[in-house]
């Protein structure tokens, strides 16, 4: 097993042109107010991981058009310039992170909604539309854009579609590439493709959209998406449950989901993380002092009450110490927000922290948790952890002091060694955030060298000069 810590070297370019003709060639193809150079480039530099590898860009363009995103690749590959797409910059694993001497290309200028066709149940957008306006627009014509990453009011189409986000309703309806049809992609030479389709089904050729949806913007840059819509699910029921132990609501837990009603909601929230959330905003009002919660709803037409108190007893049984249902739409909306706040309320409690996403099947959630806690025992760290519980994708938070080294190695070993532990229990470094810079020392003990090299090859057929957000995600 390799157990390299993630270590921040700077971002190297694969060639370094000139930079003024760069810019003098992107100033005739972009307007100057969607051009940004020189040290306001800068702030362009990094997403909301901590501690990852970045680098000052050359430039940061904002297309508004599939055009001029087609003529900005233009001149970066005939310069071999890498290209950095970057969406809203939420991402934790580094992905958007500038690379020295890039050129990166910020997205969120497209953020039109070009339709919503309520007859085929489908929308199309633009790259840079934010997931939580999509959401929005869907729901004004009485359709639903299940995925609902925590950050969703801030990220981009784009950015999910290029990490394959998933978020709190993934447990019933699936992640963002299940609702994907079709993307308009500029290709690394500057070319332009649309692939999929419109239609539910459809077969020709190699699933080249499945291919692009989580590709961390090293395969094409996406433009503009077409996802397909649901019927607006019913009213949610749902509720708060704490436990005295991580074994009790665990087992529970497992109940629920075995049971025959697909919870829409299966969250899980650790003491430190509740602790965390509820300093973080005292509006949050997550019930504190136990060692466990889950937050758990049922969105089934006609059955979301009956199934959420069905839950309420298999908890009780469980041992749950307390159980509040709400059926009224202001608490649940209170609990999911309150749970949105899970990222930045850890960030802001433990100064630095490295956040995982590891993944494991659910049968093995026991395991992974016992081996964090003794993980976090052993190296003396404190890893904090949440999340999809239901999807069996969890995000351990290891904290540490950037200022002192030993706990800086301690984090990174501790870092390695969930990432281990995941795959071993046969699981996966990443359920949802990606690779980005942040995990790629371990991708041959999940995916080994011979797979390894293939995608590879498959990024060097699409890249040939590897300009594309080189140094990511492989
Ligand atoms: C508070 C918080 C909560 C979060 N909760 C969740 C969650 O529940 N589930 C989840 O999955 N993630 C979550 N995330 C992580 C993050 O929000 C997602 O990864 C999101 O999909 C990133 O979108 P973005 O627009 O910010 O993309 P960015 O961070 O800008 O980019 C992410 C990656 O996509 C690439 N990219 C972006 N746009 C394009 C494009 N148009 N074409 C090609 N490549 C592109 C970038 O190069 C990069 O590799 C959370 C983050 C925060 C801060």
């Amino acid at each position: 097993m390799t157990t390299t810590a993630p270590q921040p070297t700077p971002l190297q370019p694969t060639a370094l042109p000139h930079a003024a003709t760069v810019i003098a060639e992107l100033a005739l193809v972009l307007p100057a107010a969607q051009l940004v150079t020189g040290p306001r480039a800068d702030a362009y530099r990094r997403d909301q991981s901590d501690s990852t590898a970045t680098g000052a860009p050359l430039a940061v363009a904002f297309p508004a058009s599939t055009e001029q995103v087609a003529a900005v690749v233009r001149v970066a590959a005939a310069h071999r310039v890498p290209v950095v797409p970057q969406g809203a910059r939420t991402g934790l694993a580094g992905g958007a992170n500038a690379i020295e001497g890039s050129l990166v290309l910020n997205l969120t200028k497209m953020n039109k909604i070009v339709s919503v066709d309520a007859e085929d149940q489908t929308a199309t957008v633009q790259a840079g539309v934010r997931t939580y306006a999509l959401a929005r627009a869907a729901a004004a014509v009485g359709l639903f854009y299940p995925p609902d990453p925590g950050s969703w009011k801030g990220s981009t189409i784009g950015g999910n579609v290029a990490t394959n986000a998933g978020g709190m309703l993934c447990v019933k309806y699936g992640v963002t590439g299940n609702f994907v049809r079709r993307l308009t992609v500029v290709l690394a030479d500057g070319s332009v493709v649309r692939t999929g389709r419109r239609t539910i089904k459809g077969v020709t050729g190699y699933d080249l959209t499945a291919l692009l949806v989580g590709s961390e913007g090293t395969l094409g840059i996406i433009t503009e998406v077409t996802v397909g819509l649901l019927p607006a699910p019913a009213a949610a029921s749902g509720l708060s449950a704490t436990f005295a132990t991580t074994e009790a609501a665990l087992a529970a837990a497992a109940i629920v989901v075995a049971s025959h009603h697909r919870p829409s909601v299966l969250e899980y929230l650790d003491r430190p993380c509740i602790t965390a959330i509820n300093d973080f905003d005292p509006d949050s009002r997550l019930p504190s002092g136990a060692e466990a919660l889950l937050l758990i709803q049922s969105d089934q037409a006609g059955r979301a009450h009956a199934d959420v108190e069905e839950y309420a007893a298999i908890l009780r049984e469980g041992g749950a110490t307390e159980v509040l249902v709400a059926h009224d739409s202001v608490r649940l909306d209170e609990l999911m927000t309150a749970r949105r706040l899970l990222q930045p309320a850890l960030q802001a409690a433990r100064g630095s922290s490295l956040n995982e996403d590891v993944t494991v099947p659910r049968s093995r959630l026991g395991a992974l948790l016992s081996g964090l806690a003794a993980i976090s025992l052993e190296l003396s760290i404190p890893i904090s952890t949440g999340g999809h519980l239901g999807d069996g994708n969890l995000h351990p938070v290891i904290g540490f002091d950037a200022a002192v080294p030993a706990q800086v190695e301690a984090a990174h070993q501790a870092f390695a060694r969930v990432i281990a532990l995941a795959i071993a229990l046969g699981g996966s470094a990443s359920g949802e955030h990606g690779i980005g810079v942040l995990k790629q020392a371990h991708l041959d003990d999940e995916l080994g060298p011979v797979l390894r090299d293939l995608q590879y090859r498959v990024k060097k057929a699409f890249d040939p000069q590897s300009i594309l957000n080189p140094g990511k995600k492989l």
